[in-house]
């Protein structure tokens, strides 16, 4: 499941909702959200900082399709000892504090030898030139969230839970791109604000409209047909008629 990041003020967006839905004590127990607000750290703050379990697919690590052997979530860690054990049961020495883009991480390298050694080694350290396992490692709680969120997005329940998620990108598109909510056609958050709301409201009337009461089948909620796609069952009627 790939994700992509979302920019830093996306995250700081996410951060203000929650903030102001706290202040106003409506902190939802459960916020699913787009895989790109979803990190470790994410996870981590607003769970600590709002009390709201923060839903969404957390990023692979990069070499995981590439390498479809041991991720960092297969090694124990050892957080009193600082160590890391390997699925065939090596235990790294312990583990160096470092910076990657300035944040902190662990780092945990393997001894050349052992890994050398080992049969899994193609696909565990991805190198043929004899070096050991390197993995970096968030702090503690982070690294515990990213690897239980991991695991759990490829379970059945963890999509199940989800997948009520569903509709939610379909309509972000149609505003955009049926009814041109990205071009702002005021100045000023105040009045954008406005368009916004017409806009979502506009929406809800269109699907509205659309629904005719049931006769019980799925017809009356089905979309409209488009116009090219309404040319292309008459040319196929055309077409049928005339071979028939
Ligand atoms: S290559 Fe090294 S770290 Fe990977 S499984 Fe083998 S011994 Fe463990």
């Amino acid at each position: 499941m790939a994700t992509t990041p979302a920019p830093e003020q996306d995250i700081d967006t996410l951060e203000q909702i929650h903030a102001d839905l706290a202040a106003r004590d409506l902190a939802p127990a459960e916020h699913l959200v787009d895989g790109g607000y979803t990190s470790p750290a994410t996870i981590h703050r607003a769970r600590n900082e709002y009390g709201i379990d923060l839903a969404g697919p957390v990023r692979l690590a990069p070499t995981a399709r590439a390498l479809p052997g041991f991720n960092k979530e297969d090694f124990q860690p050892n957080w009193e000892e600082k160590a890391l054990t390997c699925p065939n049961g090596a235990t790294s020495p312990p583990w160096k504090p470092t910076l990657a883009d300035g944040r902190p991480r662990l780092s945990v390298l393997f001894p050349r030898a052992t890994c050398r050694a080992c049969e899994d080694r193609p696909k565990c350290t991805g190198n043929v030139d004899g070096k050991g396992r390197h993995i970096l490692l968030l702090p503690q709680p982070l690294q515990e969230i990213q690897n239980r969120v991991r695991k759990e997005q490829n379970t059945r329940p963890w999509q199940d839970r989800y997948a009520m998620r569903a509709g939610c990108e379909a309509t972000v598109s149609e505003t955009v791109h049926a009814h041109g909510l990205r071009n702002c056609r005021y100045r000023g958050t105040a009045k954008t604000h406005v368009q916004h709301v017409l806009t979502a409201a506009g929406t809800n009337i269109i699907r509205l409209s659309r629904h005719r009461p049931g006769d019980g089948s799925a017809d009356h909620l089905a979309s409209p047909t488009t116009r090219f796609r309404h040319l292309c069952q008459q040319l196929s009627e055309e077409t049928r008629i005339r071979h028939s």
